[in-house]
């Protein structure tokens, strides 16, 4: 057996396209390399221009080459008898076809594998399955992405990789893996022979995992993981004052970093936390890009909690911001500090697999998406062999894989805890186990709300809450506090209970019951055959609701969101016009769903105390879960439908390619400051929120009557601090202000407007050589920029890449941004934060306008209301805060390191010509501001950027241990 790996380069992917050049590698079955074969072929058609700027083929290149015919003479005889290898095999194996096929050969019809889906299977954790990206992380040299001779080594390469790597993996799993796939497909041949490799060769199974009901999991049972420092021990911070303790890790970092110096922010940020924290205070700390926030708050709470003998939570925002914690700050931490700790990771349930239910899936085969779904459980099953945490964050799913995650997920309603077999190997419980037993719990906002709801049974008991990304809380808060119920709420809750007649949980516990003796089994599964039929009319009444709901939408829309959907606002305490028959279908849905609900609930009861079976109490177990679910569907929906809460706004949101199958209701509490008193700033000791941007003009009023912290710092339980970034703004970064730029009115942008946009932009692009991050505040607008500044970057030589256009995806958006040399990235809403470019891949930033949320969004509207009732003016005390946060979370992606050095250019000259603007400005962290006609915009730019700027050693220090918010 031989595995012929092959690469081609085409003229375009069309039928009459040809092939340009041909790459072959044969691996033999030791995984050897034992033959290349590479060949231009002279096509028929003349190259495309992209293909060359693609590949780097010219016409010269090929003029000279052999036909088809003479190439496909050459690789006939090695694909003879070989297994067809490529990356995207489905491509070449197509091309290669097509063209034996128009040379009068056979087709190839040997078996063929996929380096793509392979790589989904053993390497479950990639980020990427571009090639030329999967080859870096491989580490393979010297790789020419798009020439075929490279990209089949490469492709070779990695195939003799994952063979490897699957030839390593403990004997069970690799039956577990064939078993999953369809014995038709080439796939599962391929496992097999693997396999029998693995049981020929496999002496011992190794002692690296444990072994547990057919599975190998690298995680061992959590019982074992003990206390950070020994109970009864002496308080290793006996007698160590804070200062003290200071020097001490100030002495370990200057014995680490040859460069070391003190950041005077990072010490004041120290020692404020730690004030803060054991007086029983709450505080609002920004602290400037570069400060080293994290480790400012990490360290001090860390001491206050060994010291103390109390727990720390700390909340991040963002996924970015916990990993960078977990990866970076405590590991650091764990070396420099004269204890030895634990820290650990708490989020939210859903995160976790539930290893019954997925135990329970492959058992049973239930492969809703029969070629997805076994791929997913496939790369699921290494994963376990590999995973700590069982947290899906570590999974990079395909289309389909989030379906798959959600009905193996751990929840609590279908959770047996303790009767669970798989109780002490719970990913869940282990999760919540260390965070019981750590020195500080890391979680995240929405986390923090999930356990208020749930009455603090979720976290660990804690008074010190350190909060970090503090600007999203209140928005996160609104979210957590209101409702929402989409159209596939209620579809995939019934979907769980009945999809057809053999799959559902009706059906699989109808189907075990009838293998059971019992007496009432026959009114048991009389129960199940009413209710069945029942969802079937409940999904005719949900979908009139959503379509009447659509009609309210589609006829009287109040505005589009940047995403395009049509937004309806409900009035709270006003029931709509032509409301009664919304009202007459929700209570047909309530009714029915109530009766089906409590019969089921009945029969499980029953089922409960009469079967002993634990695989019928495992169904028993998820059923409630999902009867659970449709209970919250219920309620939640006759809650919106009301209408009754004032203090809710409640509005309709759908897309009108979707219609109804897209609308999705909301209501969110107008004001969340009542309930974060309530839950956090009366009820805890002491809290720290921290961000960049939490002012605004240098003042905390806005954060304070956003959270509801008015009044604290006068009864003396708040400080206020402000730290200045140790970054040198005026040297490092430049505002320039083209005053003569048309000011854009409303949504639409004109001709004249969009042809001098883009004329400066492509300028500005040419002089810094892309390098270029163009933020929009519409997605519309970004569109209608898109094409045109194409055209004129083209004739540069400069690349562009726009959000929604090339990916939707931000990080791949920002990977190809930084790996194709010169290039113009635009991006919308989550571009403004969270991007981090250091260095010289950023250089210009681009800001189109200023980021105003519009003000007819429900949310905006009823919050504007609420604060003209209280004789206040929403647009200073609302709309200009809110953009003044953002614009600083914009202008915080240019400056990311103390050596980066560039440019923001600002379109909107409302920051020059309004009462308002100053606020803007004047928030910004003391960069160079210059306004100037938008001809002298680029002779400036490169003047500023050739004078040069080499940072300071602190800045170089900072740059190491800091690269955050
Ligand atoms: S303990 Fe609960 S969440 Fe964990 S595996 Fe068992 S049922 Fe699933």
């Amino acid at each position: 057996m031989k595995f012929a790996v092959l690469d081609l380069e085409t003229t375009g992917h069309g039928a009459d396209d040809d092939i340009l050049q041909v790459g072959v590698v044969i691996v033999d079955e030791q995984l050897d390399i034992v033959k290349t074969y590479s060949s231009f072929v002279k096509p028929t058609v003349p190259i495309p221009t992209f293909i060359t700027g693609l590949t780097g083929i010219t016409e010269e290149m090929v003029k000279n080459a052999p036909e088809l015919n003479d190439v496909l003479l050459d690789l006939i005889p090695l694909l003879d008898e070989a297994v067809l290898v490529a990356h995207n095999v489905g491509f070449d194996a197509g091309f290669l076809n097509q063209a034996l096929d128009r040379c009068g050969y056979m087709h190839f019809t040997g078996r063929r594998l996929d380096t793509v889906e392979l790589l989904r299977i053993f390497y479950p954790s990639i980020t990427t399955y571009q090639l030329g990206a999967v080859a870096e992380q491989f580490g393979i040299d010297g790789h020419q992405h798009h020439q075929a001779d490279s990209d089949a080594m490469a492709t070779a390469l990695i195939f003799i990789e994952i063979t490897k790597k699957l030839r390593s993996l403990p004997l069970l799993t690799a039956q577990r893996l064939s078993a999953l796939i369809d014995e038709s497909k080439d796939l599962h041949w391929y496992l097999k022979q693997n396999e029998t490799w693995i049981e020929q060769s496999t002496v011992f199974e190794s002692a690296e995992f444990d072994y547990y009901r057919q599975f190998a999991l690298r995680a061992k049972e959590w019982n074992e993981d003990k206390t950070p420092r020994e109970e009864g021990s002496v308080n290793p911070l006996d007698g160590v004052t804070f200062e003290d303790y200071l020097a001490g890790i100030k002495e370990r970092f200057q014995a680490k970093f040859e460069q070391y110096e003190e950041r005077e922010s990072q010490s004041a940020m120290f020692r404020e936390v730690y004030a803060a924290m054991s007086e029983d205070k709450h505080l609002l700390i920004e602290a400037g890009t570069g400060t080293g926030k994290s480790l400012g708050y990490l360290i001090p709470a860390l001491y206050y909690s060994v010291q103390s003998n109390s727990k720390i939570v700390v909340s991040t925002h963002t996924i970015n911001l916990q990993e960078q914690l977990r990866q970076r700050d405590l590991p650091l931490l764990g070396e420099v500090l004269p204890f030895p700790f634990k820290a650990s990771i708490f989020k939210g349930r859903g995160n976790y697999l539930c290893m019954r239910k997925f135990e329970g899936k492959l058992n049973a085969q239930d492969m809703v998406a029969p070629i997805e779904d076994p791929i997913t459980a496939a790369q699921m099953v290494v994963w376990l062999s590999e995973t700590e945490t069982g947290d899906q964050e570590e999974l990079n799913f395909g289309n389909r894989g989030p379906e798959f995650w959600a009905t193996v997920a751990s929840d609590a309603d279908s959770c047996l805890n303790r009767a669970c077999p798989w109780f002490k190997r719970c990913y869940y419980h282990r999760a919540k186990h260390e965070s019981n037993i750590a020195d500080v719990c890391i979680t995240n906002h929405s986390m923090l709300f999930t356990d208020v709801q749930a009455d603090h049974r979720l976290l660990p008991s804690y008074s010190h809450l350190v909060i970090d990304e503090a600007h999203h809380v209140e928005e996160v808060a609104g979210k957590h506090l209101g409702l929402s119920v989409h159209y596939f709420t209620l579809v995939q809750a019934s979907q769980r209970l009945f999809r057809d007649s053999r799959s559902g949980l009706l059906p699989a516990l109808r189907l075990k019951l009838q293998q059971e003796g019992d007496d009432h089994v026959q009114s048991w599964v009389e129960t199940i055959d009413t209710v069945i039929p029942v969802f079937q009319e409940i999904k005719e009444h949900w979908d009139k609701l959503f379509e009447l709901l659509y009609g309210f939408v589609a006829n009287a829309s109040d505005s589009v969101s940047e995403g395009g959907a049509l937004v309806k606002r409900l009035h709270s305490g006003m029931l709509p016009k032509d409301w009664e028959d919304v009202l007459t279908v929700e209570n047909n849905i309530y009714v029915e769903l109530t009766r089906v609900t409590k019969s089921v609930e009945k029969m499980m009861n029953d089922v409960k105390d009469r079967v002993d079976d634990l695989s019928v109490q495992a169904q028993i177990t998820d059923l409630n879960g999902a009867i659970r679910d449709l209970n919250r569907v219920k309620d939640e929906l006759r809650i919106i439908i009301k209408l009754e809460d004032i203090h809710f706004v409640y509005w309709i949101e759908a897309s009108s390619a979707y219609r109804h199958r897209s609308l999705q209701l909301f209501g969110a509490p107008v004001d969340v400051s009542t309930q974060l008193q309530k839950h956090f700033f009366d009820a805890k000791d002491s809290i720290i929120l921290t961000s960049a941007t939490l002012t605004v003009q240098k003042n905390f009023q806005y954060a304070e009557e956003q959270l509801g912290l008015v009044g604290y710092e006068q009864q003396g339980k708040l400080r206020t601090v402000l730290l200045p970034s140790p970054f040198h703004y005026r040297e490092q970064a430049l505002v320039v202000i083209p005053r003569d730029f048309p000011v854009l009115k409303g949504a639409n942008v004109d001709d004249a407007y969009l042809e001098k946009l883009v004329g400066s932009l492509a300028d500005a692009a040419a002089m810094t050589k892309g390098r270029m991050l163009v933020l929009f505040t519409s997605y519309k607008m970004l569109k209608q920029v898109y094409d045109p500044l194409k055209a004129h970057l083209d004739a540069r030589g400069i690349g562009l890449l726009g959000q929604g256009i090339d990916s939707s995806n931000r990080t791949k958006l920002t990977r190809r941004f930084l790996q194709q040399p010169e290039t113009v990235l635009l991006g919308t809403s989550s571009f403004w934060e969270g991007v981090d470019i250091p260095g010289e891949g950023l250089v210009c930033l681009a800001i189109v306008r200023l980021p105003f949320q519009p003000p007819n969004h429900p949310l905006v509207e009823a919050k504007s209301e609420l604060l003209q009732r209280q004789k206040q003016n929403p647009f200073m005390k609302l709309s200009i805060p809110q953009a003044v946060i953002r614009f600083k979370q914009g202008f915080g992606r240019l400056v990311r390191t103390a050596r980066d050095k560039g440019i923001v250019i600002l379109y909107d000259t409302r920051v020059i010509d309004t009462y308002y603007g100053k606020h803007f400005l004047y928030s910004l962290p003391g960069p160079k501001i210059e306004t100037m006609h938008t001809d002298q915009m680029v002779p400036r730019m490169q003047e500023w950027l050739s004078s040069g700027y080499s940072g300071t050693r602190a800045g170089e220090q900072t740059a190491t241990l800091t690269k955050e918010e």
